[in-house]
């Protein structure tokens, strides 16, 4: 069975967030259950394209706005990543150095997505599926099915997976030109609101779409940035599946961004050797508890309330508990993460920016890492803090409520909470100190949480089961 993935980011060539985790990770379980999975990206200017070796596999000249345009597909030449990665390189427009932001950006992903067909088109190439991923490949199941020029691959199942249903690529028809001939009778599938919808669009021409956890499935049908009654609509055909991830990334016995190599059987010595690095690098006490948040500065994850909530907490709980914050994003958000550290100077720590290696040492060496996301379509934070012994402290949304179990409920290994609350917070942060001085309680947690599979393996086999139906038509 051979699979292109079509997606803005992938592990490790460009990662901004989850997408990219879960798009370097499924392919490569993918590959290893049997399938022929290939990801396809945009090329970007990168240090993993200027460190690895590609060849050049498909040259041509297309037409885009009526302006001919030349393309390339490279091909990464030695097979390092698990699956076969090809980069859509446009000399112009797909050469960047940044995965989003540019003001040409649906440009940008049109042209990605319509040199992408043109490529196994033209190349008389066959697929038995194409998984897009989020808005930047939404066009692809509509133009695959009602433009001319793709007959030959109309009737190629395509999987529609949504990672973020706040995001939706929208664009205005001015930029219509951009899109090739298609049959106009069903240009209304392209609309919502008045305005052309990638991931709308995508939900109603693709042969199945998912999205990464079953609350989330349910939620955006009353929260998805003016698609609900869409969902509402297609809430019969969609399916969630919880991410996995990738444990050969994130494993604490042989990580080698973390100095202390740990288990489920045994982390006591390894853990605290991590936290001893984080906390010596962070000048913070590492004999109390060190709560982490690590993750975009953005008000669907809650960073607009970790300012006010970490200074209560210290302020209510004097000289029991340390803070540390990883993150970039808003800038006014990420002013007042920062103008907290003078007003708690011993008990308060950030990090602003960008840093993979930096979050696998707090996943190792904190003891609770905070997530009090509104939005939360599966998290892959949560997964990582269980696999690394770290306890998760988590407001109950989308994939936080189908992973995390409150340590008060039977079999649970969490701290859970109800609203996206400064008073939710400071009340789990109560529970936290107290947790974490009854040291054997909290030890036999991390063993559980640490126990518990949220490998690939089985993830991946349920969107194989899902390429299976599509592909016999059940
Ligand atoms: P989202 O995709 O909404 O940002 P996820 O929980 O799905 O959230 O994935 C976040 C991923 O990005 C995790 O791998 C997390 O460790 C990583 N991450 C987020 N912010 C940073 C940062 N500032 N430095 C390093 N890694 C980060």
């Amino acid at each position: 069975m051979r699979i292109y993935h079509l997606a803005a980011e992938c592990y490790p060539i460009a990662k901004i967030g989850g997408l990219g985790d879960v798009v370097g990770a499924l392919p490569k379980y993918q590959v290893k259950a049997g399938l022929q999975a290939a990801v396809v990206l945009p090329h970007y200017d990168r240090k993993f394209v200027h460190e690895n070796k590609f060849d050049v596999v498909f040259r041509a000249t297309n037409l885009f706005a009526g302006v001919r345009q030349d393309f390339e597909v490279w091909k990464e030449s030695t097979d390092t990543l698990g699956f076969e990665l090809y980069l859509i390189h446009i000399p112009g427009l797909l050469d960047r150095p940044e995965v989003y932001s540019y003001p040409d950006e649906n440009e940008q992903f049109i042209a990605y997505q319509l040199a992408f067909l043109d490529w196994i088109n033209w190349s008389q190439q066959s697929p038995d599926i194409i998984h897009c991923h989020d808005h930047h490949a939404g066009l692809i199941p509509f133009v695959l099915k009602y433009s001319a020029i793709y007959t030959r691959l109309a009737n190629t199942p395509t999987v529609f997976t949504i990672h973020n249903g706040q995001y939706h690529g929208a664009f205005g028809y001015n930029k219509f030109k951009y899109l090739p001939e298609v049959d106009m009778r069903y240009a209304g599938l392209l609309d919502w609101a008045g305005a052309i919808n990638p991931l709308a669009s995508a939900v109603r021409c693709c042969s199945a779409y998912t999205t990464v956890s079953p609350s989330y499935m349910d939620e955006l049908s009353w929260q998805s940035n003016g698609l609900e009654k869409l969902f509402q609509m297609e809430r019969y055909r969609g399916v969630g599946i919880v991410n996995g991830i990738d444990s050969q990334v994130w494993d604490p016995a042989v990580d080698p961004m973390i100095p202390g190599k740990y288990s489920a059987k045994s982390f006591k010595k390894g853990k605290g050797d991590n936290k001893k690095e984080l906390c010596k690098r962070f000048n913070l006490d590492p004999e109390l508890p060190l709560i982490s948040f690590i993750g975009r500065l953005v008000n669907d994850k809650g960073a607009e309330l970790l300012a006010e909530a970490i200074n209560r907490s210290i302020s209510e709980n004097p000289g029991k508990v340390n803070f540390l914050v990883l993150g970039t994003g808003d800038k006014v958000i990420e002013r007042s993460i920062e103008n907290l550290v003078p007003y708690q100077p011993d008990h308060y720590r950030t990090f602003i920016g960008y840093n993979e290696e930096l979050s696998h040492l707090i996943y190792a060496g904190s003891d609770f890492l905070l997530m009090p996301s509104r939005v939360e379509p599966c998290g892959l934070n949560q997964l990582y803090s269980l696999r690394y012994g770290t306890v998760p402290m988590v407001h109950r949304t989308g994939g936080l409520r189908d992973t995390v179990i409150d340590f008060g409920d039977e079999g649970g290994y969490g701290i859970c909470f109800d609203q996206t609350s400064v008073n939710d917070i400071c009340y789990s942060v109560g529970r936290a100190i107290t947790l974490y001085a009854d040291k054997k309680h909290l030890d036999s947690l991390r063993t559980r949480m640490m126990e518990l599979d949220f490998s690939w393996d089985r993830s991946a086999q349920q969107y194989i089961e899902l390429y299976q139906r599509l592909i016999n038509n059940i």
